[in-house]
């Protein structure tokens, strides 16, 4: 048996197993969760087979965002519930339970046993400009990949797209790293903790 057969959210897609579907389009459908969190839990997927969000090709993934939009609204009018977690669970020791991919929706109320509990961790500036240097980089390196590929015909493109990739590619690799912008000679001084203040 091949995955996709023995895939749970694929036997609901192709009605193998009843479900309560509460929203469809081309590429995702959503159903309500027989075990809810919450009255009005929903699980939202991708009908093609995938296990984590990074296959789910662009077009499926606006899809994903349009359909979680358009529920959120409906359950916040007909429940009246006062918030709304959407949670996205790569790997099980983030608690992924089914191995294909899911949104779940969560209406939230007021005094419900949901616990959803992000800590607050210890770090310093320095650390987080290491940080943000090593995933900008590996950013910039997976372009420049991509770029290069193209320049080397190795991927076919337009002339007109080769031309921009070209001039993009020796930009990208004219480029300094960033400075850090939590150091106080590079900051306009917006206090870090000000700005979540606002949020
Ligand atoms: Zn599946």
């Amino acid at each position: 048996m091949t995955e996709e057969q023995k895939c749970l959210f694929c036997e609901i897609v192709k009605g193998n197993i009843p479900s309560l579907k509460i929203y469809e389009n081309e590429g995702v459908v959503a159903v309500l969760n027989i075990k809810p969190a919450t009255k009005g839990h929903v699980i939202l997927i991708p009908k093609q087979h995938h296990t984590f969000i990074q296959t789910i090709p662009e077009d499926i993934l606006f899809q994903l965002m349009v359909a979680a939009k358009a529920i959120t609204a409906i359950l916040t009018q007909i429940l009246q519930c006062p918030g709304i977690n959407i949670i996205h669970s790569m790997g099980s020791t983030a608690g992924q339970k089914i191995g294909h991919a899911s949104f779940e929706i969560i209406p939230r109320y007021a005094g419900d046993n949901v616990k959803v509990e992000i800590p607050e961790g210890k770090t310093n500036e320095q650390e987080l400009y290491e940080h943000q240097k090593i995933i900008v980089k590996a950013f910039q390196e997976s372009t420049i990949k991509l770029l290069k590929a193209i320049k080397s015909g190795e991927i076919k493109v337009s002339p007109e797209i080769k031309t921009q990739a070209e001039k993009a590619l020796a930009a990208m690799e004219e480029q300094k790293a960033p400075k850090n912008p939590l150091k106080e000679e590079n900051v306009k001084r917006v206090k870090l903790e000000d700005e979540l203040g606002k949020l």
